[in-house]
């Protein structure tokens, strides 16, 4: 199930409760807010500091239901599909549970690209293969697949 599909579900089967409760807000804009996330969409969220942005975001997390994820995977591979080189090669699959489903970036002036998109090492490349364990170290953006992520301060 995809995190879209997981989130819809969350905030359908809330009927009566209010998912978004501890973010303050008018009703038309909480509704705004669940129409966008059940219909799959993206929201962007803009305003002064101190509005509940944060909040917003780590409430729409604590939505998503725990998952399960391969033990020691940087990209939280799924033990039912596993996508990552090091996953595919396993011998034996050992997953956990992880409900912590919120990755926070502060996009301070000093994040560099391989910050939010990992970098690749050349010499291993050359030595064991573009798609290697040693070759690629992730960026906040693959550590934040199946989860929420909530850039802070795009500037
Ligand atoms: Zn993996």
């Amino acid at each position: 199930m995809s995190l879209r599909d997981e989130l819809r579900a969350s905030i359908c089967e809330a009927s009566g409760n209010d998912p978004l409760a501890g973010f303050y807000a008018s009703k038309e804009v909480k509704d705004q807010i669940l129409t966008v996330l059940v219909a799959g969409r993206h929201l962007l969220l803009e305003g002064p500091p101190g509005t509940g942005k944060t909040t917003l975001a780590k409430i729409i997390s604590r939505l998503l239901p725990e998952m399960q994820v391969i033990k020691d995977c940087q990209f939280n591979c799924s033990p039912e599909k596993p996508s990552c080189y090091h996953c595919k090669t396993l011998a034996e699959i050992e997953s956990e549970t992880v409900t912590d489903r919120f990755v926070r970036i502060q996009g301070s002036p000093e994040i560099l690209p391989e910050d939010l998109v990992g970098d690749i090492d050349p010499v291993n490349a050359f030595k064991y293969g573009i798609d290697h364990p040693l070759t690629y170290r992730p960026g906040k953006i693959q550590k934040a697949h199946r989860k929420i992520l909530f850039i802070d301060e795009i500037n």
